[in-house]
């Protein structure tokens, strides 16, 4: 007998089915959809990086450990170099956490409206997801958190492996206050990962309580803040023994020579990266002041995006709006929890107003 007739579709993995996570990207001349740096990186830099390119050995692996891209942000961020794990954006950080510490049987813990990835990816590794419900203001009650994590003492092994907060939130600009950061790190059990992506743009970082907690993990990414969404490169600062964890769990070489070599010099341009988040909080500033005169509610964001309602306005008519004025903005509004919600992310002063005009002109 031949081969034949095996043409049945392999089931897929039951967690692989969730619909995942996409922001659709339509050709427009403003794109404010996915929270991305409006600049490119400084020419310089790009220059230096082209430089150091010319010079490595690509028929060679690359440094496994990257040893000198960890010493420099260990040296930047003032903790040890085994204290920070490099991956594929801070994504495949979160991804080796949950390999590393979930899977099936644990559980992990995240507070609703959050960054969608957090449990889509605790889904692909058949982590079990217990969430909870942050109030009317998009934080976590203490009375929730309590009964999250009981919920979550109850799944499987028992203690959720990972609390997930994220500050600031996304799609939120919220960050989370110091009595929830402290209330969960003192109530948790496993590990307490702060997604701190947009931290820059915001008043605080938590990252002085790593030297203190064990269980508490940063996460941090060059993919907003340093206009390097293209490289991906993100980072955890936490313990070395969960340093450790995230290297058996991820890939061997997994990090190409590339990304560490543009991390490093990346890091040597932090002046010209400050001066960015400062045009960025200045052009928030201007936007939440715009919604605010066209009557609409916003979160006051301590990051680069605003999370806004339409009001008795359809919100997803309002989006398409936009769209058909070349402005694309992200439509949360079918999301749970976000009915009527619409996210900008700031741009540059001439896609600020841009979207502020357009925005009227819809409204009108
Ligand atoms: C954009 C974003 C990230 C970035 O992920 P990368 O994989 O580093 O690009 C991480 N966390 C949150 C909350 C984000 O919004």
């Amino acid at each position: 007998m031949s081969g034949a007739g095996r043409n049945r579709p392999v089931p897929r993995f039951s967690g692989a089915l969730s619909s995942g996570y996409h922001s659709p990207q339509l050709e427009v001349a403003v794109r404010l959809n996915t929270n991305e740096a409006p600049e490119p990186p400084p020419r310089e830099f790009v220059a230096a990086l082209s430089a150091a390119v010319d010079k490595l050995a690509l028929n060679r692996y690359p440094d496994r450990r990257a040893t000198g891209l960890r010493a420099a942000l260990a040296d930047q961020h003032g903790v040890g170099a085994d204290q920070i794990f490099c991956a594929n954006g801070s994504n495949e950080v979160i991804q080796s956490l949950l390999l590393a510490y979930g899977g099936p049987g644990r559980s992990c813990v995240v507070f609703e409206p959050t960054y969608a990835l957090h449990s889509h990816i605790a889904r692909l590794t058949s982590t079990t997801i217990v969430e909870g419900e942050r109030d009317a203001g998009y934080l976590i009650a203490p009375s929730e958190l309590a009964a999250t994590l009981a919920r979550a003492a109850a799944v499987g092994e028992g203690e959720p492996a990972i609390v997930f907060l994220c500050s600031p939130n996304n799609p939120t600009g919220l960050i989370e206050p110091d009595e929830t950061v402290a209330a969960v790190l003192a109530a948790a059990p496993g590990l307490v990962v702060v997604d701190e992506a947009y931290v820059q743009f915001a008043r605080r970082s938590v990252l002085e309580l790593v030297g203190g907690n064990e269980n508490l993990v940063v996460l941090r990414t060059f993919s907003k803040t340093w206009s390097l969404a293209g490289l991906r490169l993100g980072y955890a600062i936490g313990a070395p023994d969960v340093v450790e964890a995230c290297f058996e769990a991820a890939l061997p070489y997994h990090l190409d020579a590339v990304q560490q070599e543009a991390g490093i010099l990346a890091v040597g341009f932090s002046a010209a990266m400050d001066a960015r988040v400062a045009r960025l909080v200045a052009g928030r500033a201007r936007v939440l002041a715009g919604l605010a005169t066209l009557g609409l509610d916003a979160t006051p964001s301590e990051s680069n995006f605003i999370l806004f309602s339409t009001g008795d306005r359809d919100a997803h008519a309002v989006w398409e709006g936009l769209v058909a004025r070349s402005v694309l903005i992200r439509d949360l509004s079918g999301w749970p929890r976000l009915g009527g919600h619409l996210r900008v992310t700031i741009g540059t002063p001439e896609e600020n107003d841009a979207f502020l005009a357009a925005l009227a002109e819809v409204l009108g």
